[in-house]
C-alpha cells in the first residue's frame, strides 16, 4: 500500500496562540509552565488533526518554540559561549540565542531559502565542539506516542546545518567540522531509536542549491556514517528540483528521499529512473507553500506514473515540503467570499487532500469520487471565472513594448533637467518614506476599521498627522520631504486593498521568524488599478510646502514577493501586471505635481532563484516589470526606489538596470561595506547610503553619521550622494527621530563644507 506523510506542521496555531504565549512569557506576563503548556497543547492538538486526517506518517521534533534551526543548534551543544553566562536555564539561554540578552547580542537571523521563514544563524568557532542533546526530538516523540500517535522525528540534516552556518572567530570552513558534528548526530538518532523511533526525516534542502565538490563529498561522508544507526532515514529535499544533484541524493546510503513535484514536476521521470525501489520515494505533490486547492486529478496523473514503474509500497505521498509556509486552517475564514474559498486549501486541507489522493492511489478515484469530482468542479470555475481573467489586462499587459521600459533619455540628460529643476545643496537630505506609527495612528485606524471613527474623521485625522510631519522636516532642514505614510498599515497590504485582484484573509497568518507572523495578501485574478491609490496624500503633502515632496510606492516585484501569487499563469506575467497598475499611478502622481516618486523594492533580492541557471531570467523580468512602472513619467521627474537587508555584489548589473535616478540602500550596520559593490561598480546614478541604522533604538551622533558619509565619499563621487537613513521610521518614536534626523542634517552640513 502507498502511504501518506506529512513533513511538518505549522506550529503557531489557528489562533497565534504561539505568538500570545511567547510575548507573554517575554514580556514576564506568565510563566515557564503555561508557555510550556501552550506548546504542548499545540502539539497534541496538531498531531490529533493529523492523524483524523488519515495521514500514516506524521512528523514530531517539527514544533518549535522559536526556529527549528536554533533547535537543532541547541540539540547539538552547539551555543555560542557568550550566552552561558546570561541564564542558568535552558529555555531562556535559547531565547538568549534568538533575542539577545543584557551581556550578549542575539545570533545573526536570514531566510530560510526561498521563503519569508527566518532561522538563527548557527556560529561556528574553529575549535567548536558539539555534544547531542536529544531531549527536544526524544521529549515530543515519546508525547505523541503517550497520545497513540507514532510519529516520524524531524532533523535538519547536517550538510544542511553545516552550510547554513557562519564561521565566526576566522575564516575557516565550516565542512571542516563535520568529522566533530557526525557523532552527535550518531548520539541523537541512538537515542531516538532507544526511545522507540522507527523512523527518521532528515531535512536536506540544500540538495536543491548549487553544490560545491566539499559539500557533495560531505553528503556521501555524512549518510555513510550515518546510515549504520539501525533507524530509517528518509531524507527530504524541497523548494526546488534535484537536477545535477540527483545521482548524489539517489545513491546515498538511506532508506527514502523526499522530491519537490510541485517547485519541479519535470523531475518526476528522472527521479523514477534514478531512485531504486530500495528506497522509498515520497512523492511531494500538494503546495505547502501556498493556498491553493490540489488539482487532485492531476496530482493523481503524477502519482499514477510512479506507480507504473514501482511497487506502491515503496511510495509515499506527501505535501512538497513542510506546512510551515502556509497557513493553518481554511474554516476559520468565515469572511472570504465562498467562490474564492472553495479555491483555497489551507494546512489542514493540504493534509486532507495528501490522504484523499492517497486512497485513490490504493483504492481508485472512485473510493473517493466525491472529492475529485469537488476538485474537478473547482478547477474548472477557476479557469473560467470572470473574477480571474480580465482580457482588458491581459491585452494590455500583452501588448508592452521595448519602449515602454525606458525613460525618454538616459540618467545623464534626465540628470542635469533635475538638477536645474531641484536645484538641491550637495548631500541632499531626505528619508526612506514612513514615520513613525504612533499609538494614537494604530488606534485610529482601529478605530476607523471597527467603524468606531468615520471616514471623514479618519481622514481629517491622517490630514493632521501629514501636516504635521511636513512641519517637522521643514524644522529640521531636511531637503527632499515625505508624507509619512500615515494612511497605511502595510507597504504591501495597502495597494493590494485598493487593486483589483487581490483578496485578503482573516486568519491567513504565516511565521516569519520567532513569535512573528505575517497575513500576505492572496493575488488570485488578474491585476488592475480602479482608481489612483495615493495621489490625494501626496497632493496634499506637497500643496503644504515649496520644497519637494517625494511621493511613496511600493515596487511590482516587492508586491509579488510578499503575496500568496497565483498558480495559472507565470510569476512573471503577474509581475507585469502589478506593474502596469503601478505605471499609472506613478503617471498620475506626476499629473498632480509630484515632482520626485520613489518605488520602493525591499525584495528585489530575496526573489532571486536558488539556482544560478535561473538568475538570468529572473533578473530580466524583475528589472523590466520596475521599469515599465517607473518610465512612463518625464524626464524632469526624479525616480527614486529604495532596497534594504541587501547584499548587492552579484546583482549589480541588475540594480544598475533597474535606471532609478536615485537609490537609497542599507549600510550603517556594515559600516558603509555595502557600499563597496556601488564603488568597485561603479554604480553611474545618485545613491543614498543609509546612514542611520533604524533597527536599533540607539541615536548616533552627527560625528558618526559624518564619518560614515566620509566613508561614502572616498568611494563614491560626492555629488552622487544623498543623505537618508537606512529605512522607512515607523517603527521608532518621533523623539529619537526628530533627534537622528536632526544629527543627520548637521552631518550633511559638515559634509558640504568641506567636501567638494
Ligand atoms: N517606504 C517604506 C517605508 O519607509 C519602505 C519600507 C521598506 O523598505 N521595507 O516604510
Ligand atoms: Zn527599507
Amino acid at each position: 500500500m502507498i502511504k501518506s506523510a506529512n513533513l511538518g506542521f505549522p506550529r503557531i496555531g489557528a489562533k497565534r496562540e504561539l505568538k500570545k504565549a511567547l510575548e507573554a512569557y517575554w514580556k514576564g506576563e506568565s510563566d515557564r509552565e503555561t508557555l510550556q503548556q501552550t506548546a504542548a497543547d499545540l502539539r497534541a492538538r496538531h498531531w490529533r488533526l493529523q492523524d483524523a486526517a488519515g495521514i500514516d506518517i506524521i512528523p514530531s521534533n517539527d514544533f518549535s518554540l522559536y526556529d527549528q534551526v536554533l533547535d537543532m543548534t541547541a540539540a547539538l551543544g552547539a551555543a555560542p559561549a557568550r550566552f552561558a553566562s546570561e541564564t542558568d536555564n535552558e529555555l531562556d539561554l535559547y531565547f538568549a540565542m534568538a533575542r539577545g540578552a543584557a551581556g550578549a547580542p542575539a545570533m545573526e537571523m536570514t531566510k530560510w531559502f526561498n521563503t519569508n521563514y527566518h532561522y538563527i544563524v548557527p556560529e561556528f568557532h574553529a575549535d567548536q565542539v558539539f555534544k547531542a542533546n536529544s531531549k527536544k526530538a526524544v521529549g515530543e516523540y515519546l508525547e505523541a506516542r503517550a497520545l497513540g500517535v507514532e510519529t516520524r522525528p524531524v532533523l535538519i540534516g547536517p550538510v544542511t546545518y553545516l552550510a547554513l552556518g557562519k564561521a565566526k572567530d576566522k575564516a575557516f570552513d565550516p565542512f571542516s567540522l563535520l568529522p566533530r558534528l557526525l557523532p552527535a548526530y550518531a548520539a541523537i538518532l541512538a537515542d531516538l531509536k532507544n526511545a522507540g523511533a522507527k523512523a527518521v526525516q532528515i531535512d536536506e534542502p540544500v540538495l536543491s542549491l548549487d553544490l560545491s565538490a566539499t559539500e557533495r563529498a560531505a553528503f556521501e561522508n555524512a549518510y555513510d556514517v550515518l546510515q549504520g544507526s539501525g533507524i530509517d532515514i528518509t531524507v527530504a529535499t524541497y523548494f526546488e528540483g534535484l537536477r545535477d544533484n540527483l545521482s548524489l541524493a539517489a545513491s546515498l546510503p538511506v532508506d527514502g528521499l523526499h522530491v519537490d513535484l510541485n517547485c519541479a514536476p519535470e523531475q518526476l521521470n528522472a527521479v523514477l529512473d534514478s531512485v531504486g525501489e530500495e528506497k522509498t520515494l515520497s512523492l511531494g505533490v500538494v503546495d505547502g507553500r501556498n493556498i491553493w486547492r490540489t488539482d487532485l486529478a492531476a496530482a493523481l496523473c503524477v502519482i499514477e506514473q510512479a506507480k507504473a514503474r514501482r511497487a506502491p509500497e515503496t511510495l509515499v505521498i506527501a505535501p512538497s515540503c513542510s506546512l510551515l509556509h502556509a497557513p493553518v486552517d481554511l474554516d476559520y475564514e468565515t469572511k472570504l467570499d465562498p467562490a474564492l474559498k472553495s479555491w483555497m486549501a489551507f494546512a489542514k486541507q493540504k493534509l486532507e487532500e495528501v490522504s484523499i489522493l492517497t486512497k485513490a492511489a490504493n483504492n481508485g478515484r472512485n473510493s473517493v469520487a466525491q472529492a475529485f469530482a469537488d476538485s474537478d468542479a473547482a478547477v474548472e470555475a477557476r479557469n473560467t471565472s470572470a473574477r480571474i481573467h480580465n482580457s482588458a489586462v491581459a491585452e494590455r499587459a500583452a501588448g508592452v513594448t521595448p519602449g515602454d521600459l525606458t525613460r525618454v533619455n538616459s540618467f545623464d540628460a534626465r540628470n542635469q533637467v533635475q538638477r536645474a529643476r531641484f536645484n538641491l545643496p550637495p548631500f541632499p537630505t531626505t528619508t526612506i518614506g514612513s514615520f513613525p506609527q504612533t499609538a494614537e495612528v494604530r488606534k485610529a485606524r482601529a478605530a476607523h476599521k471597527r467603524g468606531a471613527l468615520d471616514y471623514a474623521g479618519y481622514q481629517a485625522f491622517l490630514k493632521e498627522e501629514t501636516r504635521s510631519a511636513i512641519d517637522r522636516q521643514l524644522r529640521l532642514g531636511l531637503d527632499v520631504l515625505v508624507h509619512g505614510e500615515f494612511e497605511r498599515n502595510d507597504m504591501v497590504e495597502y495597494f493590494g486593498e485598493k487593486l483589483e485582484g487581490f483578496a485578503f484573509t482573516r486568519n491567513g497568518w504565516v511565521q516569519s521568524y520567532g513569535s512573528r507572523c505575517v497575513k500576505p495578501p492572496v493575488i488570485f485574478g488578474d491585476v488592475s488599478r480602479p482608481a489612483p491609490m495615493t495621489v490625494e496624500w501626496s497632493a496634499y503633502a506637497q500643496s503644504l510646502t515649496d520644497k519637494p515632496v517625494k511621493a511613496m510606492l511600493t515596487g511590482p516585484v516587492t508586491i509579488l514577493q510578499w503575496s500568496f501569487v497565483r498558480d495559472d499563469q507565470p510569476r512573471a506575467t503577474t509581475c507585469r501586471q502589478i506593474a502596469l497598475a503601478i505605471r499609472d499611478e506613478a503617471a498620475d502622481l506626476e499629473k498632480a505635481g509630484l515632482a520626485m516618486i520613489q518605488i520602493d523594492e525591499p525584495a528585489f533580492r530575496e526573489g532571486l532563484p536558488l539556482r544560478e541557471r535561473d538568475r538570468p531570467d529572473y533578473l530580466q523580468w524583475a528589472v523590466d516589470c520596475f521599469r515599465l512602472s517607473a518610465s512612463a513619467v518625464k524626464d524632469e521627474t526624479q525616480i527614486h526606489t529604495h532596497m534594504c537587508y541587501s547584499e548587492f555584489n552579484d546583482i549589480m548589473p541588475s540594480i544598475a538596470a533597474l535606471d532609478a535616478d536615485v537609490i537609497s540602500i542599507e549600510t550603517s550596520r556594515s559600516d558603509m561595506e555595502l557600499l563597496d559593490a556601488f564603488a568597485d561598480f561603479d554604480y553611474p546614478n545618485e545613491i543614498g547610503p543609509g546612514v542611520w541604522d533604524i533597527h536599533s533604538p540607539r541615536i548616533p551622533p552627527a560625528e558618526e553619521m559624518e564619518s560614515l558619509l566620509r566613508k561614502a565619499a572616498d568611494v563614491i563621487p560626492p555629488d552622487q550622494i544623498w543623505v537618508n537613513p537606512d529605512c522607512g521610521l515607523k517603527t521608532r518614536g518621533w523623539e529619537e527621530t526628530q533627534s537622528a534626523l536632526g544629527h543627520m542634517v548637521e552631518a550633511a552640513r559638515r559634509l558640504r563644507e568641506t567636501v567638494r
